[in-house]
């Protein structure tokens, strides 16, 4: 079972091009001016089994999209039942984009076997003291864009630049 909050059909602030954004309730953290408050408790939303859930979303993803942005509360707090909607939807729509928001950093939840099926990790707690509203994609500069598959290949976390519109590293 998933539990999950709410999901916007589309969305162009959670990753580039258009993007379904799937808020996944819960979250283990409290950050200091967290966007989110009431995605915190485990508690809340709505329950699916994770395969309805994979075809409530694949259902409503269209030619348009470009992707899918897993944000919370941190979506890792699901991260097994995740992984099996994940698994459907790149099965199905291989084409499919997936972003994933965690306040893990990407060394402690790189052998999670979700992480065969994102595309971009955005990592690290948001932190009130290094916010910074000119930053693409994220809230505070010490959170990372990560290219999954390039940083697999490099042996090494390998960012990804945005200038809010375009991608420039
Ligand atoms: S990790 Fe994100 S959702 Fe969780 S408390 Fe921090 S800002 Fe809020």
């Amino acid at each position: 079972m998933i539990r999950c909050a709410d999901i916007i059909n589309e969305s162009v602030v959670d990753g580039p091009g258009i993007r379904m954004v799937v808020f996944l309730q819960g979250c283990p953290r409290h950050c200091s001016g967290c966007h989110n408050e009431q995605l915190i408790p485990v508690e809340g939303g709505r329950q699916w089994a994770e395969e309805d859930f994979a075809e409530l979303i694949l259902g409503r993803l269209s030619p348009l999209h470009r992707g899918i942005t897993f944000s919370g509360g941190d979506p890792l707090m699901q991260a097994e039942a995740l992984a099996t909607v994940a698994a459907i939807i790149k099965a199905r729509r291989p084409v499919t984009d997936i972003w994933l928001y965690t306040g893990y950093v990407y060394e402690e939840i790189e052998n999670f076997p979700v992480m065969k099926y994102v595309d971009v990790l955005v990592d690290g707690p948001f932190i009130k003291a290094q916010k910074n509203l000119d930053l693409a994609f994220r809230g505070s500069a010490n959170q990372r864009i990560i290219d999954v598959a390039q940083t697999r290949a490099a042996g090494e976390v390998v960012e990804c630049y945005f200038d809010n519109i375009s991608k420039v590293g």
